[in-house]
Parts: C-alpha cells; sequence; structure tokens
C-alpha cells in the first residue's frame, strides 16, 4: 500500500497503517503509536495560519497570513506553511543545518529564527513534489483527551485564525434559538404564556 497526506501535505502516512482493508479508518486505538500522535496533531494545527506568514505579519495582521497547506516536523514541534512559504523552509532544511536538528526540540524555533532574520531560499527554489492526498477529513477522533494522559498533544500556543468568528459560531445556536423565540412571540402563541413576557419588553424591537 501506498502513502497519503491527510488534511495538510508533508506527512505521510501509510495507508496500511490508518486505513482498514475495506478502505475505512482504523480504530484510534489499533492505530500504531507515531501516526495515531501525528493524527490527533492535525487535527489540532489544522486551519491555522502558516508560521512564516505569522512571522510576518504578527497578531495585528493575523488576518493577512495565508492558512497553513503543509506540515513538517514532528507532533509538538511541526512546522505550519503555506505553498508560498515551503520553498524557503526546504531550503532551511536542506542547506542550512535543518536536516541535522530534525527530531530535536530546537527544530521549529531555529526554522523560525532563520526565518524571522530573513532567511529565505532562493528565487525560484525548488519545492517537492507531494502525494497524493487522502480526503481531507480526519477520522472520528471523539475524544483523543482519553488516549493521553498527557494531553500536551491537544494544546497549540499558535493563534487560532478567527477567534472572533469562532466565537460567533458558538453563539450561532443562541442566536437563533432567541431568533424562534422571538418568532413565536411575534406570532402572540398564547400557549407560551408560561414565557415571561414582561422580561422581554419586546416593544422596544420595533423601530419608531
Ligand atoms: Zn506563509
Amino acid at each position: 500500500m501506498g502513502k497519503v497526506s491527510i488534511g495538510l501535505r508533508g506527512w505521510r502516512f501509510d495507508e496500511d497503517e490508518i486505513f482498514t482493508d475495506a478502505g475505512g479508518w482504523r480504530p484510534l486505538e489499533e492505530i500504531p503509536k507515531e501516526p495515531r500522535h501525528r493524527l490527533v496533531r492535525l487535527q489540532v494545527v489544522m486551519n491555522k495560519p502558516c508560521d512564516a506568514c505569522y512571522l510576518i505579519h504578527g497578531e495585528a495582521d493575523k488576518q493577512q497570513c495565508r492558512p497553513a497547506s503543509i506540515i513538517y516536523g514532528e507532533p509538538l514541534d511541526e512546522v505550519l506553511l503555506c505553498d508560498e512559504h515551503e520553498a524557503d523552509f526546504l531550503f532551511w532544511f536542506r542547506e542550512r543545518g535543518g536536516a541535522s536538528i530534525a527530531g530535536e526540540e530546537t527544530f521549529r524555533d531555529a526554522f523560525h529564527e532563520w526565518f524571522d532574520d530573513g532567511g529565505r531560499a532562493p528565487d525560484g527554489y525548488g519545492g517537492m513534489e507531494h502525494v497524493e492526498e487522502a480526503p481531507e477529513d480526519l477520522p472520528d477522533l471523539r475524544d483523543p483527551e482519553t488516549l493521553y494522559e498527557d494531553d500536551d498533544l491537544l494544546v497549540d500556543e499558535r493563534p487560532d485564525f478567527d477567534e472572533e468568528s469562532d466565537a460567533a459560531g458558538d453563539e450561532a445556536p443562541d442566536a437563533d434559538a432567541a431568533g424562534e423565540a422571538e418568532a413565536n412571540a411575534d406570532d402572540g402563541d398564547e400557549a407560551d404564556d408560561d414565557l415571561s413576557v414582561d422580561d422581554l419588553d419586546l416593544d422596544r424591537e420595533y423601530p419608531t
């Protein structure tokens, strides 16, 4: 069986380690530790900004960052990259000593420092041929917490792209519920007398 990437390019998985013969996801417990850690980690870091973009734009201009599409390194010490910054990483990895510290705790920081100091690949530096991606969906990682007493894998210091819209998303169901309640109130449904309509002060909702 071949190798595939899932969600983000870069990390490769042996198909037979993560898929059943029928093509479904193996239960997480059956997946060997290393690919399992990667799968759990992918779930945490997907949809985060590219590390290099973030070094350029910073928190203030976070929305200028491109979302990461590529992941290299080890879980917890992974580097997230967009298409444009992959060449810089590969140049650092191949030509500036990155490969010599692969797997070490300093790996990600070393790349960040090099990039932050202005390190870049020469124009036209060759990229990488990526394996075919598997479906973008991650396996059903129902309760990854239960698999790890140490939940470091589930924590990431990277900023989320849209904390505001995440928050809005969390509030959306409530907003919908409020909308429905309002609609019901507008219907003048007498059966809802139990609701404390007095508290709602609906009249103030109307423009004059
Ligand atoms: Zn980038």
